[in-house]
């Protein structure tokens, strides 16, 4: 397997050990715990490339592809594999995410089920990083995509989407994370620009990739070098002569071009695949057919909806335009019998009511056709004896405002009291960012979940983030966070 697999709570000694004994452990049903140190590399022998290992592979290029016979392989997904046993509680997690990381070992020990605890341990030897650079290796790593986290727990529910749960990889709602580099422009001043943190951004960190990338000159004006990110998404005749890059910093905080080998393209692709299949799996990315499906649904649904509002809405202004001018009528008659008392024309009343600086609203009740003032009484000095309403506000508006009011409680944070711990904008960077001063404030909640900000909220060590009501009544498991979102709003 290439990576070392011990027994915890046994013997203690570690063990190689093939996937056929794994995989019969696992199918045993006994609460067996098996730890995966996952560096990546075959370390037995001295950090050869291994298939189980995709960094181990990209390591050695001749390699890629191929297990270290020379034979095509492709990359064997532990965490898979052992979901395929189905009843297995699964974690993949790293360093990187320290309470994901804790958490999920404390609920693997507890789980009546065989757990498996695949942990990424970069390798500083092996992978060319500082020996005090791990941590910042497997924060790096996460935030690429190279290694995401995920919890599978069989007795979260039924199904796949209920059981495998990626919370704790960063913007889960873009295929990269982003990040703001700050650097000097041709004129020395102070510049930044947003780029996502891909594949590459990560492999140009460490020693083992660096024949990978080449310095690359900056545009010349004939220039077919193009973001790594955006050549990712061009057809194979659009990359035809073009070079993918991406930007690095020289020692005067300049912007320089890293130029990126189609081996650490294919790396990038697979280990997007593999991503989107995790996505797929967790009930959070639909395949264009089962989308076209639900969006048939959804059509339909809305059409429905807005037949029926749009029938509502007719029948109740046919029976305002029938019953109201005979309301006007009658506020009309009555207050020129009250007010008039022979002595005023309905020249003087009109001047008077032309005069008024307020028109107060008419309550409408429309079961008896009757008109009920919010005005003063008529002896009030300001209050004139006739009154006309510019609109007509009914009850059912005003509880109608009222539920807008609470379906519209937005989130925010107290930006005042944040302490810049990077928890919540390690959840959702798009959704939470810092502002001049680093303290965070929501930037757009539309571009993240609600469940995203009630883990950002749980997860906040000063507790400022409230998480207001949901904008998707059709997210997943709502009823769940909204629970959980109470004791911060
Ligand atoms: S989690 Fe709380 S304290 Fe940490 S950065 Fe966000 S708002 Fe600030």
């Amino acid at each position: 397997m290439g990576r070392q697999i011990s027994g915890l709570g046994g013997a203690g000694g570690m063990i190689d050990m093939g996937f056929q004994n794994l995989s019969r452990l696992l199918a045993s049903g006994k609460p067996i715990r098996v730890v995966v140190l996952d560096a990546q590399v075959y370390s037995n022998t001295g950090g050869q490339a291994c298939t189980s290992g995709f960094l181990g592979q990209i390591s050695d290029m001749a390699a890629y592809g191929k297990d270290q016979h020379g034979k095509e392989e492709t990359r064997k997904e532990l965490a898979l594999l052992a979901m395929a046993h189905r009843n297995v509680y699964v974690l993949q997690s790293s360093q990187a995410n320290a309470s994901h990381l804790i958490g999920g070992v404390l609920k693997g020990l507890q789980s009546h089920y065989p757990s498996v605890f695949i942990l990424h341990s970069p390798c500083p030897p092996e992978h060319g990083v500082g020996d005090d650079a791990a941590t910042a290796a497997a924060k790096l790593t996460l935030e690429s995509r190279a290694f995401p986290l995920m919890v599978y727990d069989p007795a979260e529910g039924t199904t796949l989407a209920e059981r495998l749960s990626l919370d704790g990889n960063p913007s889960m709602q873009t295929t990269w994370p982003e990040y703001e580099l700050s650097y000097k422009d041709a004129d020395g001043n102070e510049a930044s620009v947003i780029l996502p943190i891909t594949i590459a951004d990560w492999a140009a960190t460490e020693g083992r990739f660096r024949k990978h990338f080449t310095p690359a000159p900056e545009d010349d004006g004939d220039d077919d070098a193009v973001p790594f990110h955006e050549y990712l998404l061009m057809t194979p005749d659009e990359r035809a002569d073009k070079t993918p890059f991406i930007r690095v910093l020289d020692d005067d905080q300049r912007l320089g071009r890293l130029a990126v080998s189609q081996e650490i393209v294919a790396l990038a692709e697979d280990r997007l695949e593999v991503w989107s299949l995790l996505r797929q799996l967790a009930g959070l990315e639909a395949t264009d057919e089962v989308r076209g499906l639900v969006e048939g649904e959804l059509d339909e649904e809305y059409e429905g909806k807005l037949t029926a509002l749009r029938a509502e809405y007719e029948a109740q202004l046919s029976e305002l335009k029938s019953s109201y001018p005979r309301v006007i009528a009658r506020r009309m008659a009555e207050g020129l019998i009250r007010a008039g008392n022979g002595q005023r024309t309905v020249a003087d009343l009109l001047k008077e009511i032309d005069a008024m600086p307020n028109l107060a609203p008419i309550h409408f009740d429309n079961s008896d056709a009757t008109a009920v003032s919010t005005a003063p009484p008529p002896s009030s000095p300001a209050a004139p004896a006739v009154m006309a309403a510019p609109a007509v506000t009914t009850v059912a508006d005003e509880e109608e405002d009222e539920e807008d009011e609470e379906i519209a409680l937005g989130p925010y944070i107290d930006t005042a009291r944040c302490t810049t711990c990077d928890e919540c904008t390690n959840i959702n960077n798009r959704m939470f960012a810092y502002d001049d001063k680093k303290q965070a404030y929501i930037k757009d909640p539309r571009v993240g979940t609600f469940k995203e900000l009630v883990q950002a909220a749980e997860k906040c060590p000063v507790e400022i983030i409230h998480p207001g009501t949901p904008l998707n009544p059709k997210e997943k498991g709502l009823e769940k966070w909204v629970k959980r979102a109470e004791p911060f709003n």
